[in-house]
């Protein structure tokens, strides 16, 4: 699957290991909020990803490796952008 690191499926019975729109939304507004936020998964800490040129963020579990796709924030809330191309099999494949 991703292959970047080793990831731990211990429980892949449900979900494609990434965060849903509604668990982001809801963790997004408990970080702005100053809350601590954890994973769903294993209740371990989030961090917060920041791509400072598409402005974009991204929650990852800092135990588990779970993550929500890149995602803004505006006026109308969380909104998920394009996956990346490294996600993407038929994109431009710089690594196979
Ligand atoms: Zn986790």
């Amino acid at each position: 699957m991703g292959g970047m690191s080793d990831t731990r499926n211990t429980d892949s019975s449900s979900g494609s290991g990434s965060l849903s729109h509604a668990d982001v939304t809801q963790l997004w507004a408990k970080f702005r909020a100053g809350e601590t936020v954890h994973c769903p998964r294993d209740a371990h800490g989030i961090a917060l990803a920041v791509d400072g040129a598409a402005k974009a963020y991204r929650l990852v579990c800092t135990k588990c490796g779970l993550a929500s796709p890149w995602f803004s924030t505006g006026p109308s809330g969380v909104v998920f952008k394009s996956p990346p191309a490294t996600l993407n099999p038929n994109g431009n494949a710089a690594d196979e």
